[in-house]
C-alpha cells in the first residue's frame, strides 16, 4: 500500500509524555503528549491524554464530575473497560472499546465521566480534544456515538478509522477540519505500508506492545511527531502490538487553551469560566454521583494566544 516516492519528511521529534492527575491525587494516573513544550498541535488535534492499564480492584475507577467545554470536539476511545458519559443535552452513554465517543462542545456543553459500577476489571483508553476552527467553533453542541467505524487492513495490520480518512476509508463521525485519527492493531511478524497524506503532519502514540515505525522503535509513553512530507508510512511488529495514528492539515490559528475551554483570546476564556462559575451557559448534567468541578483561579497575567509550534 503506498509508496515513497516524493516524500521529503522532515526529522522526527519524540514529544515526552507528561504525568497528570485526573481527578485528584486519588484518580488514575495520565499521561498528556498534547500539547507539549515544543508542539501544541497535531492537525487540529490539541489534547492527548493516555491512561491505564488499570487494574480497577478495590478503586472507583473514572470519576471525573460534571464540567464545561467551549471551542472543541472530545474524541474518547477505550483499549478495555467501560466508560459512562453523561451530558447537559441530556445523553447517557455507556462506551466500550472499539466504539467512538464524539462529542462536539461548539459554543457550550458540560458532561461528566465515570466507570460505571458493573465493568470488567481493567480499564485503559484515550482522551483527545479536536479544535473546531473560527468558522465552526459556535456551532451547537452535539453528541454522538459510532459502534460501526471503517477497517482498513493489510496483512496483520488493521486500522479502525475514528474521524477523517485513511487510505480511503472515511469515518462516519463528523470532522470540521481536513483530519484523520485511527486505532492500528499489529500482528506478531506484520510488516505493512499505510498511504499517507503529504500535506498532513502525522504523530504516533504507541498504546500496547512495541511498533517499529518508520524505523524507530515506540513503546507507550512518548508521542511520536513525524511531520509532514510523507506519502507513506512503515508500521512492523515482531510481537502485538496497538498504535493511534493522528494527522491533519497542520493548524494554522492561534489558540488560548486554558483549563476545559479553547478559544481564541483571553476574554473569552474568562466569560466562559464565569458562566461555568454561575451556572449558566452550559446546562445542567443529571444523574452523577458528586459535585460539579470548579474552574480553578484565572492566572494573574492575561492568557496569550500560542501558534501551533512555540
Ligand atoms: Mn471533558
Amino acid at each position: 500500500m503506498g509508496s515513497d516516492r516524493g516524500a521529503d519528511p522532515g526529522p522526527v521529534e519524540w514529544l515526552e509524555a507528561a504525568p497528570v492527575a485526573l481527578g485528584g491525587p486519588r484518580g488514575l494516573g495520565v499521561t498528556r503528549t498534547l500539547p507539549n513544550k515544543g508542539r501544541r498541535t497535531v492537525g487540529a488535534w490539541c489534547f492527548l491524554d493516555a491512561y491505564g492499564p488499570h487494574e480497577l480492584a478495590g478503586s472507583a475507577g473514572m470519576r471525573v464530575g460534571p464540567h464545561p467545554h467551549i471551542g472543541l470536539q472530545t474524541v474518547s476511545w477505550l483499549v478495555s473497560g467501560e466508560v459512562l458519559h453523561r451530558d447537559s443535552l441530556g445523553s447517557l452513554r455507556e462506551i466500550r472499546p472499539g466504539q467512538l465517543n464524539l462529542m462536539t462542545a461548539g459554543r457550550g456543553i458540560s458532561h461528566s465521566e465515570e466507570t460505571p459500577a458493573e465493568h470488567t476489571p481493567v480499564l485503559q483508553g484515550v482522551q483527545l480534544w479536536v479544535a473546531l476552527p473560527d468558522s465552526d467553533r459556535d456551532v451547537a453542541p452535539a453528541f454522538d456515538t459510532y459502534a460501526d467505524l471503517p477497517v482498513v487492513a493489510d496483512g496483520g495490520l488493521a486500522a479502525t478509522v475514528l474521524l477523517g480518512t485513511l487510505a480511503g476509508a472515511t469515518s462516519p463521525a463528523r470532522a470540521y477540519t481536513p483530519l484523520v485519527g485511527a486505532e492500528i492493531t499489529l500482528a506478531a511478524g506484520s510488516d505493512s505500508r499505510l498511504p499517507l497524506q503529504s500535506d498532513f503532519e502525522y504523530a504516533v502514540l504507541a498504546l500496547d506492545g512495541a511498533a517499529t515505525v518508520d524505523g524507530a522503535t515506540l513503546k507507550p509513553g512518548p508521542l511520536l511527531y513525524l511531520g509532514t512530507g510523507r506519502t507513506s508510512l512503515r508500521l512492523a511488529a515482531g510481537s502485538p502490538a496497538r498504535v493511534l495514528l493522528l494527522g491533519g492539515e497542520p493548524f494554522e490559528e492561534r489558540l488560548v487553551m486554558w483549563w476545559n475551554f479553547v478559544a481564541r483570546d483571553h476574554d473569552e476564556i474568562v466569560q466562559a469560566r464565569a458562566e461555568w462559575e454561575s451556572g449558566s451557559g452550559f446546562g445542567t448534567v443529571h444523574g452523577y454521583d458528586g459535585p460539579a468541578i470548579p474552574a480553578p483561579p484565572m492566572p494573574i497575567t492575561r492568557l496569550l494566544p500560542r501558534s501551533r509550534v512555540r
